[in-house]
């Protein structure tokens, strides 16, 4: 990121502090991935812009605590509706700063915000607490209260999504907020930002301050006032933000990195897994943390299926993000793409064998220099191989062959990450089976990234600490407190 100036043309993106936008004297580039170009200009917060932000937020939270939840669920549902009456608009920008196809962001990304809000709009209602009679004559009930002002930092990839994921329930608990979107893809918070006061929030209640993870980001970790803080990211930085706060004692969760096992038993129903497997695969580019980039094949399925599967990946349609037929668009970054392609390089040199893709594609016409990569297949490498252990974050799948169950599980927990697992089988007792051995947060049979958002959400391992997701998320957001009335 570099400091810019301005072009007329460009899109200015601005700070939500109090219920204001407000500008920073410093700014940062904002590229559109497709063109790999500057499109606009984000603020570079630092300590100084949090600092109000935490002010207007702690000021805030005496009256947005004491607001009836039934107030706090309007505001978010209004907030829902708001987001729902523009779905086109925030298709179009958050396909825009990600790159992502404008379809996906049409029918996944901006529909699930407005769901969160409005899911999280329910869970205001409906948060209850826990109370325990005692045979000694006392009874027991827990209060769970919100903290006060709680850091929300998300990523890139699902940028309104994880943001909403984030925001919602730390609002519908009664806390109030200061949230920062990935630098990359500012643009929807942004947009959500300036639909808060309609919404009826009062000022100071929700907060957005954008900049990189270095200055802004760590500035939310670092501040005192800030009673905990929502993760979500590569695992690097959660274990730096997690350093930075064990000796302040904030709550933390964590939701962080994937190399997520898809375990296919000859068994399965083949046409229902392949199609679910190169989704799971290659949504989203293959930057969702939930993705399947490491598919175990059980032997006696493994040619035909390594053979169906790289010509189904091939036949993917990557290009501009815009054409509805597209089914990959670009990476988020340049130099995300040139990680991704070191990768596939490392698994070239490891000896493995490409079957599909492997390499950087340069669409026709406006997208020439935008920052595409061929989904990848890549088979012939050991368990042990970077391109087995690392998460990609990127098109890229690879193929292991396995013999029976126990080395399905084996193979599957080879992995320093735990956040999901897809497993294939017409078998429900090995499914059974299979789904308490294998160390994964979330765990689908024959399906993938089915999503009921009353579930537990968050890995294990180095994936996550922690889990969101329905009540979850609410408990996170509380501080829970027993109180003990003694009656005899
Ligand atoms: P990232 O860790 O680089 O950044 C995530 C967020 O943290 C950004 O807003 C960034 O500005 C901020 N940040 C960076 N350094 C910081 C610091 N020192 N202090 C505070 N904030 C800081 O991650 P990314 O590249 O944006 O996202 C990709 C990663 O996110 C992948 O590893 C992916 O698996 C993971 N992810 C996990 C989940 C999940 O639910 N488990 C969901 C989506 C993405």
């Amino acid at each position: 990121m570099v400091v810019g100036h301005a072009a007329p043309e460009m899109e200015s993106i601005y700070n939500f502090i109090n219920g204001e936008t407000t500008a920073t004297a410093k700014q940062l580039d904002v590229y559109e991935p497709a063109v790999g170009e500057v499109y606009a200009q984000a603020p570079a917060s630092n300590a100084n812009e949090v600092d109000l932000a935490v002010t207007a937020a702690a000021a805030a939270f005496d009256g947005w605590r004491r607001t009836p939840a039934a107030e706090r669920a309007r505001c978010l549902g209004r907030l829902a509706d708001l987001l729902e009456e523009r779905i086109d608009e925030f298709a179009a920008a958050e396909s825009r700063d990600n790159g992502k196809p404008l379809q996906l962001a049409a029918t996944l990304d901006i529909p699930r915000a407005v769901t969160n809000l409005r899911f999280f709009a329910g869970a205001a209602e409906h948060f209850a607490s826990e109370a325990h009679a005692m045979e000694q004559g006392a009874i027991n009930y827990t209060l769970r209260q919100p903290l006060g002002v709680v850091g929300c930092i998300s990523p890139w990839n699902l940028p309104l999504y994880l943001f909403t994921w984030k925001v919602a329930p730390a609002l519908a608990a009664g806390n109030t907020v200061v949230a920062k979107p990935s630098e990359l893809t500012p643009m929807t918070a942004y947009l959500l930002s300036r639909l808060a006061n309609r919404a009826g929030f009062p000022p100071g209640v929700f907060n957005v301050v954008h900049g990189e993870g270095a200055n802004a980001g760590q500035a939310i970790v670092d501040n005192p006032r800030i009673k905990a803080i929502s993760f979500t990211g590569g695992t690097v930085t959660g274990e730096r933000i997690a350093r930075s706060v064990a000796g302040s004692f904030k709550k933390l969760s964590l939701e962080m990195g994937g190399k997520n096992p898809t375990i296919v038993f000859a068994d399965c129903d083949f046409d229902d897994m392949l199609a679910t497997t190169v989704r799971a695969a290659f949504a989203n580019q293959g930057e969702i943390c939930l993705c399947g980039s490491r598919i175990l094949i059980e032997r006696p399925l493994y040619e035909r299926f390594r053979d169906v599967f790289a010509s189904a990946v091939s036949a993917l349609r990557v290009g501009d993000p815009r054409n509805v037929d597209t089914d990959q668009g670009a990476l988020v970054s340049k130099s995300h793409m040139n990680k991704v392609l070191g990768h596939i390089d490392q698994a070239r040199k490891d000896g493995g064998t490409i079957l599909a893709g492997g390499q950087r594609i340069r669409p026709e016409g406006r997208c020439r220099n935008g920052w595409f990569v061929a989904p990848t297949v890549i088979d012939g490498l050991g368990p042990a191989c970077a391109a087995n252990q690392e998460e990609i974050f990127g098109p890229v799948a690879t193929l292991l062959p396995f013999e029976g169950e126990d080395e399905a599980i084996a193979l599957a927990n080879g992995s320093d990450y735990g956040l999901a697992a897809s497993i294939w089988t017409a078998d429900g007792s090995r499914a059974l089976r299979l789904a308490q051995e294998v160390e994964a947060g979330l765990v689908w049979v024959n399906t993938w990234m089915m999503r009921d958002l009353r579930t537990p959400m968050g890995g294990m391992k180095r994936s996550g600490l922690g889990r969101e997701g329905g009540f979850e998320a609410m408990r996170f957001f509380t501080e829970a407190r027993n109180v003990c009335i003694r009656y005899e």
